[in-house]
Parts: structure tokens; sequence; C-alpha cells
């Protein structure tokens, strides 16, 4: 079930994994692990714009049934979600455990820990290690993968993101992540400082994406569907144009491919902070969906899924449910 996955366990034999999470650790020093390079000392917990220190963060963690089908399967992909992030979107659905830095510090761990949490998903049967959110912590996961890998670990690791990702950061992970599952979140940038606190958010995650590419390529399925490698990009349609779909993807497909597989989805739904902005607080509307469709269709971006409008109820989680974050278990 769990076959050895050669490219991060030969980083690993090499020591060049060893050496990566040491050079990543080093940067803590004065962090510019991600885009803002803050240059705050991590090492001795001074805070940047996280609030995340040495430590990483884990808010939850579970087999999680409600991702695109190549990456759920029939088992789960294995899904843990970092406390914490280095973005402050106004209408984030994660925002009990991505804006809330004091009470996150309850869930800070150590890298055996998060080791551990890894072997656990794996041996519960899960498809793959699904890292949601992990921009500020890659230090941490590699550390944490070069205590895991000689114990057994062999699933493709997912780097879910919200691509405000820096280059630096993004080679040092060429060969150990699989599969990249980035979003392309905004087409302006007076959008995403407005609405995700980012400055530059579209240069920074068009290089991210396209490093992506570059390292994994198109998506590659064995023989049961199953993710192995490669990108799906996720753009989550925003109410009112606010999101740039006809820009943004049309970015996608000239740049850099049109079998780039996409995950469209439709589940926006107003929370946090999202009825303090007029623009933001509805759910979307059919014809912003179909128009979003339509101009997929016309662009040649064929490949990948489209949420259904009534999807939004199965996949916002509640990070403070008893349990199980998400409605879809099984
Ligand atoms: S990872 Fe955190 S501390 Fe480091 S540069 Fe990014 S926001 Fe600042």
């Amino acid at each position: 079930m769990n076959t050895a996955h050669p490219k991060y366990i030969s980083l690993y034999q090499s020591g060049e994994l060893a050496r990566r999470a040491k050079r990543l650790e080093a940067r803590l020093a004065a962090c510019d692990i991600c885009p803002r390079a803050c240059r705050v000392n991590r090492l001795i917990g001074e805070p940047g714009f996280c609030h995340s220190g040495l430590r990483p963060i884990v808010a939850s963690f579970c087999d999680h049934h409600g991702e695109e089908p190549v990456l759920s399967g029939s088992r789960g992909s294995g899904t843990i979600f970092f406390g914490n992030c280095n973005l402050r979107c106004v209408y984030c659905q994660n925002f009990q455990i991505s804006q809330d830095w004091q009470r996150q510090r309850a869930n800070e761990v150590d890298c055996h820990r998060l080791a551990e949490i890894m072997l656990k998903l794996q041996a519960a049967g899960c498809h793959n290690i699904n890292l949601v959110s992990p921009s500020h912590f890659v230090p941490q996961i590699l550390l944490a993968l070069v205590k895991v890998v000689p114990r057994g670990l062999g699933l493709p690791i997912v780097y879910n993101s919200n691509s405000y990702d820096a280059m630096e950061t993004l080679v040092e992970l060429d060969g150990v992540i699989d599969i990249y599952l980035p979003d392309l979140k905004y087409a302006s940038d007076t959008t995403a400082k407005e609405l995700s606190d980012a400055v530059n958010y579209v240069g920074h995650a068009r290089s991210a994406i396209g490093e992506m590419y570059r390292q994994v390529g198109e998506l590659v399925v064995d023989s049961s569907g199953v993710a192995q490698r490669g990108v799906i990009v996720r753009h989550l349609i925003l109410p009112n144009g606010l999101a740039g779909s006809r820009q943004s993807l049309g970015w996608l497909a000239g740049e850099v491919s049109t079998s780039v597989s996409v995950s469209l989805m439709s589940q926006y739904h107003p929370t946090h902070r999202a009825h303090q902005y007029p623009l933001l607080s509805r759910r979307i509307l059919l014809s912003e969906y179909e128009d979003v469709l339509e101009t997929m269709n016309q662009l040649g971006l064929t490949s990948g899924w489209a949420q259904g409008m009534a999807s939004h109820r199965l996949y916002l989680p509640d990070f403070e449910r008893h349990g199980h974050p998400f409605l879809i278990e099984h």
C-alpha cells in the first residue's frame, strides 16, 4: 500500500534533505521564508507577520475525503492543517486557525510530533500527506521529513499553499514535494492588498506557480486514479469578479499551460470579516460561476474539476467541531 517514493527518499539517502533542512532553519534567524521577509529571529521566538516561531503549529489533522478526487481517493488525503498564516484574508474559511495566533500557541508541537502525525496518517491508510498552509513552516516540515523518512514514510507529499511563497524557499522543495496544490487568488495587487494584506501577490503567486510547474509538471495518477505527481491549481471564484478570474486563468493558459489541472471552487461563503466588505458579503451567483466555466472552455483549460454550486456546506470546515472539521468524512 505504501510504496517507497524514490525522489525525497533519495534526497534523504544522499544527505541533501538534511542539508536543505538546515539551510532553511538557519534562515529563521532573520526570517525570509516567505515573500514578506520580516527579518525577525524566529529561533528565539520573535514574532513576524505570521506570529510563528521555531516550533511548528498543527491546528488539526485528519483523513480528508473532501479534497479533489485524485487526492482523497478511497481512503482520504492525510491532511495536516498548520496554524497561523502569512496572509490575512478577510474571508478566510479557516480563520479559526489562521488568524487567532494567541489560541494557536496551544497547538505548538515539535518536529518529532510532526513526524509522528505523518506516520499516523500513513498508518491510517491515507493516500498522501497534505500540508495545508505550509508556507511559513517549510524549514520545520523538512526537519520532520528527515526524521520520518528512515521510519518508513513513503507517501506523496502535497504542498497546499496560498502561493504567497518565496522563490528561494520553493527551490529547496525541488524533489521533496510531489504534488503542488497552489491557489491562484487574485489578478490585482490592489485587491490582494485590501483583502489579504499581501503586497505584490500577483507577481509572487505567478512566479511560484511557474516554479511549481517546472518542478513537477502535469498531473500524473496511478492505476487507481490517485495523484502521484504534478500541479493542480485552485481558483476560488469570488463575488463581483474580485478574484480576477478571466485574467488569472488567461495567464495560466497563456504562460504556464492549457494542460495544467484546474480545480474551480464555487464554495465561497461570506465568513470571518467578509460582511464588512459589501462586495464580499454574498455567495457567488450562478451567472458568475457559469461565466468562469465558459472562460475556462474558451481558454482550453479542460483538465480538472469544478465544484457544484451547492458545495459550500460540505467544504466549509469548523475546527471547533468535535472529532472532524468537515461534514464530509467518508
Ligand atoms: S514566514 Fe512569517 S516571519 Fe517569515 S517572512 Fe513570512 S510572515 Fe514573516
